[in-house]
């Protein structure tokens, strides 16, 4: 079998045609061919199948070779032309092979056919592949261009040959900064050297590497880079350059990080959702339990969100859903969590908690927040909630668990018609339920004159003589009944009525005491209990001015006492007020002595006129060697101080032998007397002037 040949003949003479094909097939050629005539024959041949080679008669009738030529041309075919002639004048061969004829042939000598073919065949291949050649470095330069991932070309020793424009563009290096020099000032140094040995010798030993590295840009901004290295080698194997492709990763890491938000996050309100929810009630749960604290799971119901979106659409539904989201979220302490479940689910994770009564405080909170009006596209919402409450550890250890005992309690709060908070434990929520209706009874004591105060007296042991008082305040409640203060002054602290409250019981101390003195009683010095919260102003020493000039009491017979959890707040507003209450006149003692954390810091700082040693110490000091020994530094730190010292709690005669031993100024306790009303008061006071003796036991 010879060489495959398509031959499309332009020739009028079918013995002609028959004489060249005859010559081909000798020559050894496979043929195949067709023969036409016209312009129009020849232009259906050129489509209908490719052809290796057009062998055209110079002149036919109505058709030639020239106007032939000009038709192969038209279709920007690539087939060698030759003209096959009779009788051709050298002018117009010439000018014919000037337009594109590859050769002429002479009918009359067609020895030269073969070798001409051949030579033509063995051209156009050539040209072919030139082409291909050709269009695939148009290709590669076009990639090289285009490409969004960088692309570096270095030659063997490692040094930059060429970089693409996105190389530019990722990395800010310009590929004339960067031509001859080694890619590896791209590094930005978070790899170590182990990182770059091991590519090396992965790109050395397979030809390839990729991974990502993080490499720094011009403007020193440090990105990950996704890279793959291969090595370009030469036939016989050595390496000729290396190229990497690197594509920068930062928007995709990005769109990562989007990606994760999203799924941990409601789109609406950009709250945590149930997945992440549950990560962060396990981690407050998990720092609870070394802590010893509570977790209250809140779980918040909006009430009648529906009839919002049945009445102003969905949209205002929303705006509510947001409004609502945004007013809780700003009542979140640092540790906290608000998440959205649903429509109109949310949760609260309340984190160290002490008990029920503060996480019903927070409750309450929530409930004032949700009642005030909101608006929306200018109209006027209020929306209520309902609340349903479990605490970790008492109502369960699971979030799981918690979170349907929240549920539960909720759907009881909605059977009882909504816009109310309940706790999932009967017990606790009947605590916080009493605590809430405690809290609105103290609201109007005050006002209905529901408060008293006892007084306690003080002796000092040395004369066996009463030179004090203190103030202790009583809560007359008609349905209560006599409330301790131990029950209803943390309530006044959290709700802010301790500063009505404590106005009023510095008044009526003083014009107490000053009624006293008006009838011709002892003049003594009346003690009032001042809560921390009162000092949180700073506007109690014009207060108290306010009071002793209103009671014409004077500022010698007055005497404040206050706790360490005082001066832990805020020492230095603290310091500024005791400082101008002591340029007053008026006494401050340090009540409680011994339980704070560290009553000797403070005591360097501070001028405190007495120590009040606790009850906890007084009652053990006669049985308990720590308790004696404490109560016995504390006199010895007193005077050392010059500070009186004053026991309270004291009960039996043993212990006022013990505290009369060891140097204590004062007592007051119930050895002496207990807390009594005012008139009470009176009739000891005057029964002791009377006396004017010891009225020591
Ligand atoms: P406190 O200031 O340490 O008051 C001493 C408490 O010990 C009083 O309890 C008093 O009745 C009680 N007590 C006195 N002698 C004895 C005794 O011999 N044995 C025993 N077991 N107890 C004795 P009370 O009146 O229940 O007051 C409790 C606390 O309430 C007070 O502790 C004080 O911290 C606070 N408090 C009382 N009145 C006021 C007030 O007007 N304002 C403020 N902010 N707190 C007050
Ligand atoms: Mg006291
Ligand atoms: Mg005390």
């Amino acid at each position: 079998m010879g060489m495959p040949l398509s031959v499309l003949m332009v020739e009028d003479s079918p013995g002609d045609a028959a004489l060249t094909l005859r010559l081909l097939t000798k020559s050894g050629f496979d043929l195949s061919h067709l023969r036409v005539e016209t312009a129009a024959q020849m232009q259906q041949a050129l489509y209908s199948q490719s052809w290796d080679i057009v062998l055209c008669d110079f002149s036919l009738p109505g058709f030639n070779a020239i106007a032939a030529l000009a038709t192969l041309q038209e279709t920007g075919l690539d087939i060698p032309f030759i003209v096959v002639s009779g009788s051709i004048g050298d002018i117009t061969a010439i000018e014919l092979m000037r337009n594109g004829a590859r050769d002429y042939l002479m009918k009359n000598n067609m020895a030269r056919l073969a070798p001409v073919v051949e030579r033509e065949l063995r051209e156009a291949a050539l040209r072919r592949e030139r082409r291909m050649t050709e269009e695939r470095l148009r290709l590669s330069i076009r990639v090289f261009e285009c490409a969004d991932q960088a692309i570096i070309v270095t030659n063997a020793e490692a040094n930059i040959v060429a970089t693409n424009p996105a190389f530019e563009k990722i990395t800010g290096y310009r590929e004339s900064d960067v031509l001859g020099r080694n890619p590896r000032f791209l590094k930005s140094g978070r790899q170590n050297g182990v990182f770059f040995r091991n590519m090396w010798a992965s790109l050395l030993s397979s030809g390839h590497w990729s991974g990502e590295i993080w490499n720094r840009r011009n403007n020193g901004e440090i990105h990950p880079a996704w890279i793959t290295l291969s090595a370009v080698k030469y036939i016989d194997g050595s390496v000729t350059n290396y190229v990497a492709l690197l594509s920068d990763r930062t928007a995709i890491l990005e769109a990562r990080g989007q990606v994760d938000f999203l799924s941990h996050h409601d789109a609406m309100t950009g709250l945590p959702n149930r997945a992440l929810l549950r990560d962060r009630m396990q981690q407050a749960i998990d720092e609870a339990k070394a802590s010893n604290e509570k977790v209250a799971v809140l779980l918040l119901n909006i009430d009648r969100l529906q009839r919002v979106n049945d009445s102003f659409g969905h949209d205002a539904g929303d705006a509510v859903i947001r409004e609502f989201a945004d007013r809780q979220r700003a009542m979140l302490a640092p540790g906290d969590t608000l998440a959205r479940l649903g429509s109109d689910e949310f949760v609260m994770v309340l984190t160290h908690c002490a008990n029920a009564d503060e996480i019903m405080v927070i409750a309450q909170k929530v409930m004032l927040e949700v009642a005030r009006p909101l608006h929306v596209n200018a109209e006027e919402f209020c929306v209520t909630a309902c609340i349903g409450i479990t605490v970790y550890p008492d109502d369960g250890l699971e979030f799981a668990e918690l979170l349907k005992g929240a549920d539960t309690a909720l759907s009881l709060v909605k059977a009882d018609g909504g816009n109310s908070v309940r706790f999932f434990t009967a017990e606790m929520n009947a605590r916080a339920l009493r605590r809430i209706a405690l809290e609105n009874r103290l609201r109007y004591a005050v006002d209905r004159k529901e408060l008293l105060l006892h007084y306690q007296p003080q002796i000092r042991i040395s004369t066996g003589l009463m030179c004090g008082v203190e103030a202790l305040i009583r809560w007359q409640n008609a349905e209560l009944g006599l409330v301790s203060p131990v029950d209803f002054i943390p309530l006044a602290e959290e709700s802010g009525l301790i500063q009505s409250i404590g106005e009023w019981v510095m008044h009526e101390a003083c014009a107490q005491n000053k009624a006293w003195q008006d009838a011709g009683l002892p003049t003594l010095r009346v003690s009032v209990n001042v809560s921390a919260h009162q000092f949180a102003t700073g506007a109690l020493p014009s207060m108290v001015k306010q009071t002793l000039s209103d009671t014409g009491l004077s500022a010698h017979c007055l005497e404040l006492e206050l706790t360490e959890s005082v001066m832990m707040r805020d020492p230095e507003s603290c310091f500024q007020q005791i400082t101008e209450l002591r340029r007053m006149g008026v006494a401050v003692a340090l009540d409680d002595f011994g339980t704070g954390y560290s009553s000797l810091a403070y005591l360097s700082r501070f001028t405190i006129d007495k120590l009040k040693i606790d009850q906890s110490f007084t009652r053990n000091i006669t049985t308990d060697a720590r308790s004696a020994a404490i109560t016995t530094a504390s006199i010895a730190l007193g005077r050392s101080l010059g500070t009186t010292v004053i026991a309270e709690g004291v009960e039996t005669q043993g212990q006022l032998d013990f505290l009369r031993h060891a140097g204590c100024d004062e007592i007051q306790g119930y050895l002496f007397s207990r807390p009594l009303p005012a008139e009470t008061m009176a009739l000891l006071m005057a029964e002791y002037s009377k006396a004017l003796g010891s009225v020591m036991p």
